[in-house]
This record gives structure tokens, sequence and C-alpha cells, in this order.
């Protein structure tokens, strides 16, 4: 399915609203995915109806072209479709607590473990990161010049646009757990690690590295 261009459709979640019980509730997977990213996809195919030379661009494309465009439409691009590509990938990068491998396995286990020391440590730093962003924004685990690196990003930036490539990428906007969790992000931080897709971040990974 031609998913990636114009004019963006909001595929459903690739598992049921209740999947990630009782880590994520369900309530908050129906906002998430039917309110907040549909509203991104609604925004982005508005402002691309206005720029049919923009229409024939993947959503990687358009992220990365976004700043070459003059400023008003070069930013509601950006956001909009930074906000597409950052939920999609948070989604995908989650499943079934019961399916979940807990750790990471293969050659990304093995990198992280060469890498932080070990998979405890490895958890201490990117829940340290993912506490650290001010407001809203991700913490990411990327490949950056073949290394794997844990940064965040502010708002609907992407690691795309750093020339970073993803590996797993957690949302810490409020609307991600609030409903559950309230106002601690550190017990929200927690719970997601019981629903990482290892086989997924695995993927994700040798894809980095170009195998
Ligand atoms: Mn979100």
């Amino acid at each position: 399915m031609r998913n990636n261009y114009y004019p963006f459709v909001n595929l459903p979640l690739p598992y049921p609203y209740d999947e990630l019980e009782p880590y994520i509730d369900t309530k908050t997977m129906e906002l998430h995915h039917d309110r907040h990213l549909q509203t991104y996809i609604n925004n982005l195919n508005d402002a691309l109806k206005e720029c049919p030379e923009l229409q024939d661009l993947s959503l990687e494309q358009l992220i990365m072209n976004s700043y070459r465009l003059p400023e008003d439409i070069g930013t509601k691009i950006h956001n909009n479709a930074g906000g597409v590509y950052n939920h999609r990938f948070f989604f995908a990068g989650m499943e079934n607590p019961n399916d979940s491998a807990g750790m990471p396995i293969g050659r990304l286990a093995a990198e992280i473990i060469k890498t932080y020391g070990g998979f405890d440590n490895f958890r201490d730093a990117f829940k340290k990161a993912a506490l650290s962003v001010f407001g809203s924004g991700y913490a990411w685990l990327v490949v950056c010049r073949g290394k794997l690196k844990i940064i965040t990003t502010a708002n609907q930036n992407t690691p795309l646009e750093m020339g970073m490539c993803p590996v797993i990428a957690l949302d810490v906007w409020e609307h991600a757990y609030y409903l559950k969790h309230y106002n601690v992000r550190a017990d929200y931080i927690d719970d997601w690690f019981n629903v990482v897709n290892w086989t997924k971040a695995e993927k994700n990974y040798l894809k980095c590295l170009g195998r």
C-alpha cells in the first residue's frame, strides 16, 4: 500500500488498542492513535494540498526537504511530517508484553552490551535521557556514524534530519502517559520497557547498518 506519500492515511495500529495493557492503557492508545496521530496526518495533507510540487515526496523526503521551503509552509510540513513519522515509528516499536523479549536480542544486544556495559546500564541511561526532555519530545536509540547513541529530540523533530538512523523511540509528550501515569514520567518509562518490541528493534538496527 502506498502509504508513505500524499494523501497520507492513518493506518490502524499493528495491534489492538488494549494490546499493551496493563503498561500502557487502552484509552491512551485510542486517543494517541485516533486523535493525536490523526491530527498530524490531517494537517500534513492540508499543507500538501496547496503544494502539488511536494506531493510526490515520501514522508522522509518531506522531513529532509522541509528546511529548504519558505518558513511558514516549511515549518508546517516539518512539524506534521515529523509527527506522523515519529508516531508511526513509536507505535511500531511496541508489542504485547507477553511477546516482548524484555531485553535486546541479536546483534543489537551484543552492541548494547559493548557500548553500555550491559542492558541494565543501557536502560538507566535511556531512562535518564527520557526524563531530561524538557517539555515535549522523544528519547531515541539511534545509530550515528555506525555507533549506538542515545539522543533526545524536542517536539516533532526526528533523528533523520540529524543524519541519524533510529532503532527505538519513546514518546514522552504528556499525551502519551498522562491518563494512566499522571505527571510521573519515570513510571511510564519503566512500564514502557515491558512492551518494547526488541525483534523490531533488531530489524531496525540491521537496517541502520545497511544489512
Ligand atoms: Mn505522541
